[in-house]
């Protein structure tokens, strides 16, 4: 059974990491067994899996902020978002994971993060189980 979802998620600050587990969850079919590919359409926004802790997602904005200067770039001359480019080009578009019974089998720490880094907008995210 191959299954593809879309869903709109809006994020509400520029820099902001939303936890779409339970999002991500409810668009798995009910029985479904395989994979689930979690895909972001955007080249300034990204998505990892990690703990959804609050004194670790300051952390994870921390670690790109010393990553990736705020300004500087090249890009910045077209639209001044270059780091928001090179923050989700280190994280990625795209995570997958397994899919048993039609739940996500994700460690109990597990959390899917959705990174935004040039918010705030509506952003598309595809979820295909195979
Ligand atoms: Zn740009």
């Amino acid at each position: 059974m191959d299954a593809r979802e879309t869903l709109s998620i809006e994020t509400e600050e520029m820099r902001t990491i939303v936890d779409v587990t339970d999002r991500i969850a409810d668009a798995v079919p009910s029985g479904a067994n395989g994979t689930c590919t979690v895909f972001v359409e955007h080249t300034t926004a990204a998505i990892t899996i990690n703990e959804a802790e609050s004194r670790l997602l300051d952390d994870i904005e921390d670690v790109l902020a010393d990553l990736v200067p705020s300004e500087g770039w090249a890009h910045d001359k077209l639209d001044m978002n270059g780091d928001a480019h090179l923050r989700s080009m280190l994280l990625g578009p795209s995570v997958t994971v397994p899919v048993a019974d039609g739940d996500l089998a994700i460690g109990s720490w597990q959390s899917l993060l959705l990174v935004e880094s040039d918010g705030p907008r509506t952003r598309t995210v595809t979820v295909t189980v195979q």
